[in-house]
Order: C-alpha cells, then structure tokens, then sequence
C-alpha cells in the first residue's frame, strides 16, 4: 500500500512544506484536505476520493477550494484530446462529475463548519460511522483526540496505518492503545523538547513525547508530520536523543512516498 504525504506543515503554508494532506493512491483515500491538495494531480488516482477530515481547522481543510481544478488538471493530463474550445466543456463535466461522487467523511461538528464554506460544491458530505469500509478490504476506525480533533486508524490485511496529528503526545493517553502495533504512525511533532510547555498549549506534541508514543504503541515506523512553520521550533537537534527511545523515526516532508 503507498501513502503520499502531499503536505507536512501545519498552521499555515511555507516556501518548502503545504499544509496536511495525505493520499492513498491506490484506494482514492484522502485524509486531510489542507493546501497541500494542490499536489494532487500529480497522483490523483481513478476514482472518485473518500475524504476524511480530522477536524475543522484551515490547514486540515483549505485545500478543498483546489478540488475541481484538481480533477481539471487530471482528466487534461489524462485524456487523448487537447485542451481547446472543442474540449473545454468535456474536460469541466468529467471534473464536476468527480466533485459530485467525492464523499467528505467527518464528525458531525466538523461538517456543520466546513459543509457551509463549499455550499457551491456538490460534495456528499457523511458522518463518520464507527467503523467505515474500505477498498481492498480495509476498515477504517477513528477516536477521539485533543477537542476538536479525531485520530485514524486504517487497517488491511496486511498493512495498517494511523494518522494523529493537532494533539498532545503522551504514552499515557487513551489514543495510544488504538494505534497499536501499526505499520506507520503519522504523528503531529510541533517543537523541539526545550519547547514542550509551548507545544502543550498550543495543543501540539514536542518529539520525545511522540517518541515515547511510538514505543509505547509498539508501532513499526514513526513518520513525524504537521511541523511547525517557524524555524525556530525546528527540532532536528533532538532527533539523537528520541530514536534512542524509538529508533525508527522519520521527519515527514512534502511529496515523501511510503510504502507499507
Ligand atoms: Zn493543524
């Protein structure tokens, strides 16, 4: 199973790093759709995407307004006729018929926010059922996090993935036991350790905690995600220390391709 990381950063956008958004090609899977949904026809897969939002905020969710162009730019890419006055009206039909299959999973909080920015947009929107099928045979579950935030957990056999991110790591928290024993962790690391009383109130995980984490869920392979956009929260320099407690971690970074 391949996972695309189409954007890393958090908060707001950087010259290098979009904000989150990540793609399962292969079973047209997006979870978050913030501005890194720009990247998207560059992998867009054939059919129509399942979304599913984490929670309200811009970063996770401003990339929808690139959607239609998205399918635009896809179905030019991939059709044998041109882009000309003949086509347009074609090229717009497929894109608006994408839109109209694209389901946004989501809580019912999260849908009563963003549903009504992109009233223009005929998305299916869909409260997020307890435990959600999957293509290929996957299931998907999800808890909650910090408030406003929900956690994911995609399981095939074979291959199984989470998705955490706008939360405060602590191998003491309730969501560790539902991530256990993955084959990828994407964990939100939003500062470096001397930086922990910052991460905390602002909501986000400093990485010795996510470490801590990883270890404590047993997981396979740690992929950090949702970096802070100040360079000054870099914490590249702590990365000795916490895989000494989790050694197989990775520092997620845009257009970074993983298979699982
Ligand atoms: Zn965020």
């Amino acid at each position: 199973m391949k996972l695309i990381l189409l954007g890393t950063t958090g908060f707001i956008p950087t010259d290098t790093a979009q904000t989150a958004c990540y793609l399962l090609p292969e079973v047209g899977i997006l979870l978050d759709a913030g501005s890194g949904l720009y990247r998207l026809p560059a992998y867009l897969p054939t059919v129509p995407l399942n979304i599913y939002l984490s929670h309200a905020h811009a970063d996770h969710t401003s990339g929808l307004d690139y959607l239609f162009a998205s399918y635009l730019l896809s179905a030019v890419k991939t059709s044998p006729y041109p882009l000309d006055a003949d086509h347009i009206e074609g090229f717009v039909e497929r894109a608006n018929q994408f839109l109209a299959q694209t389901c946004i999973h989501a809580d019912e909080t999260t849908i009563a926010v963003v549903k009504p920015k992109y009233y223009e947009l005929p998305f299916v929107w869909r409260t997020l059922q307890a435990t959600e099928s999957l293509p290929e045979g996957g299931v998907l579950t999800h808890f909650w996090l910090e408030n406003p935030t929900i956690g994911y957990r995609l399981d095939w056999p074979g291959h199984s993935l989470a998705y955490i991110t706008d939360t405060i790591a602590c191998p003491e928290a309730a969501y560790v036991a539902k991530i256990a024993g993955v084959d990828v962790l994407l964990h939100d690391c939003y500062a470096p350790d001397h930086f922990a009383a910052l991460s905390d109130i602002i909501g986000h995980s400093h990485l010795t905690a996510v470490a801590q984490v990883a270890a404590r869920a047993q997981v396979k392979r740690l992929i950090l995600i949702h970096h802070s956009p100040l360079e000054t929260l870099n914490y590249t320099a702590d990365l000795e220390h916490a895989r000494r407690i989790f050694p197989l971690i990775e520092v997620g970074y845009d257009g970074m391709e993983v298979d699982f």
